[in-house]
């Protein structure tokens, strides 16, 4: 299937300048969603991952019907103040000022081996932050998933410890 005819680009989104990759325009198209899972599941698989995680939100779109489908457990990874339990927390830099992702302190076995995915790999910065979450509450990050890679922002640098693959990629 030919994945990046089913994202929609919306240019100048959601300000001048950036080329938005709209991915529900996907999401709704049973085939589609349907392919891109299993093609994701088939390129995770060989990591042989215990656990999915997925960050906030649209990281959940994908990571928990991978989890499903290989019928392992699903991990949130969320914005700060979300999560009801004790948790760790990561703070890293956005083009503007800094964000923090949170993760509960007792989501994963020490060295139990995780596969993080994610609807876009963009400059990295959410994918570095989620892995160093993961490896604070001892968890092996055993690889990263993508659905859309912007190759041109280079966040495989960044991820460059990690197996990393991407779905569609935009150069
Ligand atoms: P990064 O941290 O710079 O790699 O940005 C990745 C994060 O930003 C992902 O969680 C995406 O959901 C979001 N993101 C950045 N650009 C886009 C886009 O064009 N479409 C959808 N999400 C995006």
């Amino acid at each position: 299937m030919d994945f990046a005819r089913e994202i929609r680009v919306i240019e100048d989104f959601p300000k001048a300048g950036v080329s938005f990759k709209d991915i529900t325009t996907l999401l709704k198209n049973g085939r589609a969603y349907h392919a891109a899972v299993e093609a994701l599941v088939q390129a995770i698989a060989p990591w042989r991952p215990e656990l999915i995680v997925g960050p906030e939100a649209r990281g959940f779109l994908l990571a928990a019907p991978l989890a499903y489908a290989l019928g392992l457990g699903f991990v949130p990874v969320r914005k700060a103040g979300k999560l009801p339990a004790a948790t760790v927390a990561q703070t890293y830099a956005l083009e503007y000022g800094f964000d923090t992702l949170e993760v509960h302190a007792d989501a994963v076995r020490q060295g139990q081996r995780v596969v993080v995915v994610d609807d876009l790999l963009a400059t990295g910065g959410t994918m570095w932050a989620t892995a160093n979450l993961l490896r604070k509450v001892g968890a092996e990050v055993a690889g990263m998933g993508f659905l859309i890679e912007l190759t041109f922002l280079k966040g495989r640098d960044k991820l460059s410890d990690y197996p990393v693959f991407s779905l569609v990629q935009y150069d």
